[in-house]
């Protein structure tokens, strides 16, 4: 979609720092502003402005995405624990509005999040 940031970073029109995975359905890569020692943003390839725009027809791709995660967080060694968030809409902190799975790890979270 035109006038996505992840749109772009998915069609090498803007570069990240660090890619750490990618395929036909997904991209990965570091966040530019890192809330742990590991904080990698997990996104769909097709866009989809937030999880309240997604559909039956994405629940394969929602799937997907979360077990891409486990996978890169074992690959990252987090074998302590990590925590996956999808923030949805402007109150739980949405930027980018082209869903996305932030996953944490290397260090212990608290709960609540705030
Ligand atoms: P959210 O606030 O849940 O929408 O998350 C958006 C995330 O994207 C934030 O954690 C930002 O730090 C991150 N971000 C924005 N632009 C970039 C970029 N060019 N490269 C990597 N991460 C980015
Ligand atoms: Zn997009």
């Amino acid at each position: 979609m035109k006038d996505c940031i992840f749109c772009k970073i998915i069609a090498g029109e803007i570069p990240v720092k660090t890619k750490v995975f990618e395929d036909d359905k997904v991209f990965a890569f570091e966040d530019i502003n890192p809330q742990a020692p590991v904080h990698i943003l997990i996104v769909p390839k097709k866009h989809i402005s937030c999880l309240n725009e997604a559909s039956n027809e994405n629940l394969e791709l929602l799937g997907y995405i979360q077990l891409a995660a486990s996978q890169i967080a074992k690959q990252k060694g987090l074998e302590g624990g990590y925590r996956l968030v999808n923030n949805c809409g402007a109150d739980a902190g949405q930027t980018v509005f082209h869903i996305h799975y932030h996953l944490l790890g290397g260090r212990v979270f608290a709960w609540p999040p705030g």
